[in-house]
């Protein structure tokens, strides 16, 4: 029987604030996907909505009522998903189902325990929309909460990079990529903000490996088997 994981995707790896939704990004997310349904995991994903709205920026801009951006954040992570899912089942390869876990019910199913562990036995991937479906969290922690609720012992966050650093790539030429790192280093560390704090600490306590990588299919199910040079594992 195969095992059971979870896939982060963020926003960002759909499109940007500028133009939404992509479709070539689309369709690389969708060959991470397939390959691990064709490697014989059971497939889960949860979508962010940062290439939409992200409740703190914009509450940061200046819209004072952080839950309704937050509500907004949401229901962006629910276009993702409609998004992802349809590309997906275009695609013909592997039959996706989207739930949410706020009520959109006319374009969603609403999350079931009991259906998305069906679906995923039965080499369906099943995208989950909503993040927590509550205000005050982010799609990183939904993620985490959801790999529990799904029995999925990892989570695989494909990122712009090939892994954590121990400081911003992007700005410091020197910074190191880390092959492995343990959950307290990784919390230690105010550098490394792959996942926000409270998703790390809740990934901790249920022993919740995390893998970080690009979303390249072989990259991904290479640094699933424990092969680090091009991933980073927190576990
Ligand atoms: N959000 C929320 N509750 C959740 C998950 C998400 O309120 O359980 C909102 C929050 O405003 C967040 C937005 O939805 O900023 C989009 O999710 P996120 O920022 O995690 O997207 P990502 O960074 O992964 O693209």
């Amino acid at each position: 029987m195969g095992k059971n994981v979870m896939l982060k995707v963020s926003g960002e790896q759909l499109g940007s604030e500028e133009y939404n939704f992509d479709m070539a990004m689309a369709q690389q997310v969708c060959s991470v996907i397939e390959a691990l349904v064709d490697a014989d995991y059971n497939v889960a994903v949860v979508m962010g909505g940062g290439n939409i709205v992200r409740g703190k920026k914009l509450h940061k801009n200046g819209f004072t009522n952080q839950v309704i951006a937050d509500e907004m954040g949401m229901l962006a992570t629910v276009q993702n998903g409609l998004f992802l899912n349809e590309v997906l089942n275009q695609r013909g390869k592997v039959e996706g189902r989207l739930f949410s876990n706020i009520p959109v019910e006319s374009v969603a199913e609403r999350f079931s325990y009991q259906r998305a562990q069906k679906y995923m036995k039965d080499n369906r991937a099943v995208l989950i929309a909503g993040g927590l479906g509550k205000p005050g969290f982010t799609t990183d922690t939904g993620v985490v909460a959801q790999a529990f609720e799904l029995h999925c012992d990892t989570v695989i966050k494909t990122t712009k990079v090939d892994g954590i650093y121990d400081r911003d790539p992007e700005f410091h030429k020197d910074a190191k990529r880390y092959e492995r790192i343990s959950f307290n280093d990784a919390l230690a560390n105010q550098e490394i903000q792959i996942m926000d704090r409270a998703a790390l600490a809740f990934a901790a306590d249920k022993a919740i490996t995390l893998v970080i990588c690009q979303p390249d299919p072989e990259v991904v199910l290479a640094v699933l088997k424990g092969d680090t040079k091009k991933g980073t594992i927190v576990s």
